[in-house]
């Protein structure tokens, strides 16, 4: 039986600020647009490497996995990984028309798009903590605010300049800053002057900066040094501004987001344009990705960190890396995969706690379906929740309440079925977090 299921709760808005450093409007309703998510072929590695990021895609967007040559594994020199605030994964290259991305929209012709890929939490820190460790929220020493203490393993960047890599972070979120900031095994952390101070989510404007610095440090490399940099653009994070070069859409509040998307990806161009100059491009994979996903009022909330519907933890997911074929694979992906497919992309041995399995996998053939696990940790203004998802099926619970939601009946889950404790589904999903410990939140952290 299938009816609905409400789990509101009452946030006061000066709590919801301190976890998400955002702010409290109202606004008005976007649906989610419905995706093809037909295509889905194993990428193989061209025969010709390609020059770098910023070439023209093929005609052909997706591989023929008949016709191409027996695979070799993907390597490369140096990674950039850009993370965006916020970034919903119904862009312009999913069907979304709202906001214009034409720089994102020609790296994924030209990349590897998980057309299905899920951030492991819908809020920063436990997102990011996640994907730089490669482990689920909850197993890693942290606080009950979110903030600052999820660092309780070796990190992407301690594994990578490890092994003689050089680590760059370049970065306008608040939460950067200090001495909790995830800049752990960074030879180089770069914080934009306009953050420091100021909420950069409450409407300073932190892209264009946080470009400039990448673009220099891409100019000023040395010769033969690899790298690893790491850039968090956080505008299209609520509150949301007007640009004048990117008009906001008819949506008040969308349409002012999809403004500030827009702007990020005329910066991430401004990057993506750099890595060319410099010929870095034919020895760099790109790799872009977003923390949680953004409501529109689908389920009657807005901004993230409440609910595990689609909207507020499905991102983008896009790896290009020079000579590999593009291609779009459908099969649902967690960012948990990123550590470990950074960590083969450069040939880094992976620390062997990391959890996760590298996505390169899926380019050596049919992608093998595989669990995603949401792990949205207990904070002080909520209670934890979880979700796995196999296939389309998605089985959501917080506390003693669960749910059960199918995304191919219903893709933008406006029904459930209400799961009692003990239901075979349920117990199914919680069984794979069994294999998890549990590690107690510390009391939010006062400064000091
Ligand atoms: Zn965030």
């Amino acid at each position: 039986m299938y009816r609905g299921m409400t789990w509101e709760r009452t946030v006061p808005c000066w709590l919801g600020l301190l976890l998400t450093l955002g702010g409290c409007k109202r606004a008005s309703i976007a649906a989610e647009p419905t995706r093809d998510e037909s295509q889905r072929v194993p990428a193989r590695r061209s025969a010709t490497p390609s020059p770098g990021p910023s070439t023209q895609a093929p005609a052909s967007a997706t591989a023929s996995a008949s016709a191409a040559p027996a695979p070799s594994a993907p390597r490369a020199d140096s990674l950039l990984l850009i993370t965006v605030d916020t970034l919903r994964a119904d862009q312009s290259w999913s069907g979304y028309e709202g906001a214009k991305t034409p720089v994102l929209e020609g790296l994924v012709r030209r990349s590897v798009l998980w057309e299905r890929a899920y951030a492991v939490a819908n809020t920063t820190m436990p997102s990011l903590s996640s994907l730089m460790m490669a482990r689920y929220p909850t197993e890693l020493p942290r606080d009950e605010c979110g903030l600052p203490a999820f660092w309780g393993s070796e990190t992407l960047a301690e594994a990578l300049t490890g092994a003689g890599i050089h680590g760059a972070g370049f970065h306008g979120h608040p939460i950067f800053a200090g001495a909790f900031a995830p800049s752990r095994g960074f030879a180089e952390w770069r914080l934009v002057k306009e953050a420091l101070g100021r909420k950069a989510t409450s409407g300073a404007v932190t892209g264009a900066d946080i470009a400039a610095e990448m673009v220099q440090f891409l100019r000023h490399n040395p010769p033969g040094r690899r790298f690893f940099a790491w850039a968090h653009f956080v505008d299209p994070h609520d509150s949301y501004v007007r640009h004048r070069d990117f008009p906001p859409g008819p949506s008040p509040r969308r349409g002012l987001y999809d403004g500030e998307v827009s702007y990020t990806d005329a910066q991430i161009g401004k990057v993506l344009a750099a890595l060319e100059e410099t010929g870095l491009g034919a020895s760099t994979a790109v790799l872009v990705t977003a923390d949680h996903g953004e409501a529109f009022g689908e389920h009657e909330r807005f901004r993230h960190g409440h609910t595990l519907y689609e909207e507020e933890i499905r991102v983008p997911l896009i790896l290009h890396v020079p000579g590999l074929t593009p291609a779009r694979i459908a099969e649902p992906r967690s960012l948990i995969d990123v550590a470990r497919t950074a960590a083969e992309l450069l040939q880094v041995q992976p620390p062997s706690p990391w959890r996760g399995v590298s996505l390169l996998r899926d380019l050596e053939g049919p992608p093998a379906p595989r669990p995603v696990l949401i792990d949205a940790p207990p904070l002080v203004t909520m209670t934890g929740q979880r979700a796995v998802l196999q296939g389309k099926d998605k089985v959501w619970w917080r506390g003693n309440s669960a749910m059960r939601l199918d995304l191919a009946r219903d893709p933008a889950e406006q029904s459930q079925e209400t799961l009692l404790p003990g239901a075979a589904p349920l117990l199914e999903a919680q069984r794979l977090f069994q294999a998890i410990p549990q590690v107690p939140a510390k009391p939010c952290y006062r400064g000091g």
